[in-house]
């Protein structure tokens, strides 16, 4: 694998700048650290003022260097980043790591310094992370490499793993000897001036030494490329993503409701579904679930069987079941009849199947066994507590073989007295994975059911459509150009509708009553009566919504009451006209909405619509461009949802009209940029076909 990155994880020489003599200095630690971890490779250190330090010979210039070298940690003091920098570049290296702090997060002369140290970079091809990072390690045995100062390891796998915080992956490995998390690639991203998530995505997909990557990221250097990458690895390989900095504050400045519903956070959520990546809460979730993915095969559903000598933990763990989505199974009545022989008649034997604490280690992997032949259930959660009379070490060794015969995931969460722990830790299976609690292997075995429905929609999923002809897309243009930086007109969105063949209601736009009395023959009573004006952003908040208008003299009285309703709130009489249309009866209110997110590009949204946006926020986000089936998932999984199939008793309503709508939306934020929001709000939706109609509409550029 060529890569500009390798030669971070793969060094056959570094370079240390500002590594100190002085004990308890980070230039000083991390010599240690790489000492101590045995670098595999050849290991130089520049210090003008000591012969050499750790019993390493110190270089005064890179100069007097003649070896080539394939990477530089640079933890010079600040003022001296820059020089150390380009002596670097100037000795041919093109990986550096700069741990100094002290550049872009304390403010904007730092930031400046920063720039320049990219620029350099980007001129001579050389590839840098940081600054203000922790450093990389890489655990391989070929490799060994440890640049980083916590002492601290991590047991070999293949998990790679990235944070952006350099304190929280420092707390990650001070503990590491008790969660025993253990990871192959790790890097601290810091600033990420240069390398940032999504190179690194790129790379781990590529290296055969990863097969899980795990991130802890505060922000998206840039969301869109991240979905886009993401969509493509997740695949083949998990990506799971513990996301810090989850302020949910709505975007503040949008005008549109689908704006204001689309919080930095939720979209996140979205993007990092829709790609296939799992999304989790905790450090331990995170490592747990890429250990998780390591060791279990993808259970085939969702119907989960407990085992378990102990009543209340599994009631509980029932609880977690139910919270994540999970069933439990309905066992086999053959299954059953086994149990029956081998378990205590008290047992109960429905699921959970408690066996009581009386259970021995051979009747654990018996009833396991049993449990697992049964073809409804798709996975085992085994709880122990350990009861007196009972040896836990033999108990978890035989299920340990249950854990490692099977097809099916089989989690165990035990609960032995403490002086168990010791000794599985030289005895035990090494290989075995124990959890130690009721909340974890539900929330596991969840990420191990969802990454599988994930995959399969990924792979069903690949093409979005295009439906716009270009003749079309070129009026829309037109339409686009003359309404530059603002709301659309009311007349220009009727075009847009038109070419689109988006069912908007009948409508004419008038300026005053005796316009009205003219026109409104074209429509059919009963008709609806708005005010249409640029100051008026939700029209019946001030009154300015008037329906069910049934005769003339009820369409003079509208006007007189819109008119009244305006002046109550000063709003301006000439920037006022009037939207006459046909009243739409009945029905159900549904917003369909997009909005341009500053990291993660275009997005639809769905849901219910009307009075009901503020208060059921029923708003389901989807990356644009959306395909049918994900248009089509957007709705099912909405909380209008079971009232658009038809609720006690009255007429469904055909979906795919409306989705054929999400994915009209979906186009016009794919095709034109300038298009920075839009609502409908509400699309009235009626059972039957062509009924559903737009009563209300805006985009904002
Ligand atoms: P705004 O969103 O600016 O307040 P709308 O045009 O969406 O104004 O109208 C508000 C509400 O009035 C809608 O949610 C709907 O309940 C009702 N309404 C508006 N136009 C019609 C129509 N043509 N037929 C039936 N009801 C309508
Ligand atoms: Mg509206």
């Amino acid at each position: 694998m060529d890569s500009s990155l390798r030669k971070f994880f793969n060094p056959n020489s570094l370079v240390l700048l500002g590594a100190s003599s002085k004990e308890g200095s980070i230039g000083y630690e991390i010599l240690k650290s790489i000492l101590k971890f045995g670098y595999t490779g050849k290991i130089f250190v520049l210090n003008p003022n000591s012969k050499e330090i750790l019993g390493v010979q110190c270089n005064s210039t890179l100069a007097e260097i003649s070896d080539k070298i394939d990477l530089a940690i640079i933890l010079l003091p600040k003022k001296l980043v820059l020089q150390g920098f380009k002596e670097c570049v100037r000795k041919g290296i093109k990986n550096v790591i700069v741990i100094t702090a002290g550049f872009k997060e304390v403010g904007d002369e730092g930031a400046k310094l920063e720039n320049e140290l990219l620029k350099i970079a980007m001129e001579n091809q050389v590839r840098l992370i940081g600054p203000n990072c922790m450093g990389v390690i890489n655990t391989d045995a070929t490799v060994k490499l440890n640049a980083t100062f916590a002492a601290e390891l991590p047991k070999h796998s293949k998990t790679a793993f990235l944070s952006q915080s350099g304190a929280l992956a420092a707390a990650v490995l001070n503990t590491i000897s008790q969660t025993g998390f253990s990871f192959g690639q790790f890097v601290s991203v810091g600033n990420k001036a240069d390398v940032n998530e999504n190179d690194l995505l790129d790379y781990w997909a590529n290296d055969p030494n990863v097969d899980v990557i795990t991130m802890y990221l505060e922000s998206f250097e840039d969301g869109r490329k991240f979905y886009e990458l993401a969509k493509r690895i997740t695949p083949t390989k998990p990506i799971i993503v513990l996301k810090g900095a989850c302020s949910d504050a709505g975007s503040k400045a949008a005008i549109s409701h689908t704006g204001a519903l689309a919080s930095a956070d939720k979209i996140v959520n979205t993007a990092l579904k829709q790609c296939g990546a799992m999304r989790v809460e905790t450090i331990e979730e995170m490592f747990e679930t890429a250990s998780a993915f390591q060791k279990f095969s993808l259970p085939k559903g969702n119907r989960v069987a407990v085992l378990t000598n102990a009543g209340g933990p599994g009631i509980l763990l029932v609880d977690e079941l139910e919270r994540n989505n999970l069933k439990l199974s309905s066992l086999n009545i053959n299954r059953t009849k086994r149990l029956r022989e081998i378990l205590l008649p008290e047992s109960s034997f429905g699921n959970p199947i408690d066996m009581l604490p009386g259970a021995t280690a051979q009747i654990y992997k018996n009833a396991a066994e049993i449990i697992l032949e049964d073809n409804d259930v798709d996975s085992l959660i085994i709880i122990f507590v350990e009861p007196v009379m009972i040896d836990s070490f033999d108990v978890l060794s035989f299920l340990s073989i249950v854990q490692k015969n099977s097809r099916k995931p089989v989690l165990l969460t035990a609960f032995p007295l403490p002086r168990f722990w010791g000794r599985w830790g030289k005895l035990g299976d090494k290989e075995t994975i124990i959890y130690k609690s009721l909340e974890l292997p539900p929330k596991i075995l969840r990420h191990l059911w969802e990454r599988k429905l994930r995959i399969e929609e990924l792979n069903a999923n690949r093409k979005s459509l295009s439906k716009l002809k270009t003749k079309e897309r070129d009026d829309l243009q037109k339409i686009f150009d003359r309404n530059k930086d603002q709301l659309i007109q009311q007349k220009d969105l009727q075009a847009v509708c038109k070419k689109l063949k988006l069912p908007i209601v009948k409508s004419m736009l008038v300026e005053n009553l005796k316009e009205a009395k003219q026109k409104f023959k074209s429509l059919k009573f009963p008709i609806v009566l708005k005010v249409e004006s640029p100051d008026v952003i939700h029209k019946s908040d001030i009154g300015g919504v008037i329906t069910n208008i049934k005769n003339l003299q009820e369409l003079e009285s509208a006007f007189k009451q819109i008119r009244q309703n305006l002046k109550k709130k000063k709003i301006a009489g000439k920037n006022v006209s009037y939207l006459l249309q046909e009243f739409v009866n009945g029905g159900i209110e549904v917003i369909i909405g997009g909005f341009r997110d500053p990291g993660f590009g275009p997005v639809v949204m769905f849901g219910a619509g009307g009075k009901l946006v503020e208060l059921i926020k029923d708003n389901n986000f989807a990356l644009a461009p959306i395909t049918k089936h994900e248009a089509e998932k957007l709705i099912y999984n909405s909380k209008i949802y079971p009232l658009l199939k038809g609720f006690r008793g009255e007429k469904g309503i055909d979906i795919k009209p409306i989705a054929e709508i999400l994915l009209l939306c979906s186009e016009l934020m794919m095709n034109y940029d300038e298009i920075k929001e839009f609502d409908i709000n509400p699309l009235i939706v009626k059972p039957g076909r062509g009924k559903s109609k737009i009563v209300d509409m805006r985009i904002i550029l």
